[in-house]
């Protein structure tokens, strides 16, 4: 299997399981028991916690809150911010967010919640003036991913950050969850409040995910139970699941990024050699992952290419959902403008450390083929 989905989730690491593995089966204790057994696991939470706190740049360890997952993490920082200042209802994102901003901003607006739903342009960009000039006195919180999941496109948060504070009080939450293991991230260069991440995206199990909460600001906690009094979230830590994500953060330092020279060399080839191919958002390199390339097959049906590709062994992703009576195209893509028979034909490759030289070769010489004879069964 040739795995280019690495935006949808990621192996796990093989250091990642050794490291975890002591965790599932005899280092059980409660990190919060008081005996030796306990400590010693309160000791490998805590050295996680640094781990992770240092690939993200936090100040200090007790920022980050371990969590589930991305999804939990996006969702506690805007309910929380609505909680923490209910005297402010409106919230600013854009139309591009996952799912994980965009359903709970959805849902606070159905409750009476006023939203700024940001546009994008067609190059997947940000207007920071209209930024501006949506900020009020009334906003609890702004958030803005730093990297879009299904076209890898960048948004400058650092620079967003300043003109959220200089304009107003509101909190500024910024999802992470698909950039951390792929860019630099330096929490301490921007004044970004809240940041998610998640544990599967960058090669530790799925289930765990953090939360961080800039020195100074606490958000009210939706789980009530053990643990919450010491500024955790409530309940029994995962210690294996942490683990794993210390060492996941750990060893994204150790690897050498090779990613790009490989997503560089598939995105080259499919634009200059099949026709009729376009790259969703800017061809700046410098504002998109390393990782991904969102193209656009025009007028061919990307569920086709996909299932071609699956067929031979390849997986990938598309930039439409079809059910049996329409076709839906995604709404990052409607977002940017990108005509239906262009959304339609998208097929996002998302490249990752495992992937190889060969295997971008083996893609290079089935694709063609594949396009070329969809495109003969349209004609
Ligand atoms: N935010 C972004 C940008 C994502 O890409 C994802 C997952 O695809 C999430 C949030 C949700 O993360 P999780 O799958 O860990 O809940």
């Amino acid at each position: 299997m040739i795995y280019f989905d690495n935006n949808a989730t990621t192996q796990i690491a093989p250091q990642v399981f050794e490291a975890m593995k002591p965790f599932l089966t005899d280092f059980y204790g409660n990190p919060s028991s008081a005996y030796t057994f306990g400590r010693e696991t309160r000791q490998i939470v805590e050295k996680s916690r640094q781990q992770l706190a240092s690939l993200i740049g936090a100040k200090e360890p007790n920022e980050i809150i371990f969590t589930s997952c991305g999804t939990e993490s996006d969702n506690w920082a805007i309910l929380g911010a609505i909680e923490a200042n209910p005297e402010k209802k409106h919230i600013i994102t854009t139309q591009v967010e996952h799912e994980a901003i965009r359903k709970v901003c959805e849902r606070l607006e159905k409750k009476g919640h006023e939203i700024t739903w940001l546009e994008v342009d067609e190059q997947g960009q940000l207007n920071l003036d209209e930024l501006k000039t949506s900020l009020r006195p009334d906003t609890a919180i702004v958030s803005i991913m730093l990297a879009n999941n299904e076209t890898g496109i960048l948004f400058p948060v650092k620079e967003i950050a300043e003109i959220i504070k200089a304009n107003s009080d509101a909190l500024f939450h910024v999802d992470g969850v698909n950039a951390v293991g792929k860019i630099p991230i330096n929490l301490q260069e921007t004044a970004i409040d809240l940041f998610s991440l998640s544990g599967h995206k960058f090669h530790a199990p799925k289930g765990i995910g953090a939360l961080y909460l800039r020195e100074g600001i606490k958000l009210p906690s939706f789980f009530t139970g053990g643990g919450q009094e010491s500024g955790r979230r409530a309940g029994t830590e995962a210690v294996h699941q942490i683990v794993g994500l210390g060492t996941a953060a750990e060893m994204v330092k150790e690897t050498e990024q090779k990613v790009s020279i490989l997503r560089d060399k598939l995105e080259d080839f499919i634009l200059q050699n099949i026709s009729n191919t376009q790259l969703n958002g800017t061809s700046d390199r410098q504002k998109r992952l390393p990782n991904t390339s969102s193209i656009a097959f025009s007028n061919l049906n990307g569920e086709a290419i996909l299932a071609k590709l699956n067929d031979i062994g390849v997986c990938v992703s598309t930039g439409s959902a079809c059910n049996a009576e329409n076709h839906v195209t995604s709404a990052v893509l409607r977002a940017m403008n990108i005509p239906y028979t262009e959304a339609m034909g998208t097929i996002r490759f998302s490249l990752g450390r495992f992937n190889t030289n060969e295997e971008v070769d083996f893609v290079i010489e089935s694709l063609p083929k594949i396009v070329w004879e969809l495109r003969q069964l349209a004609l």
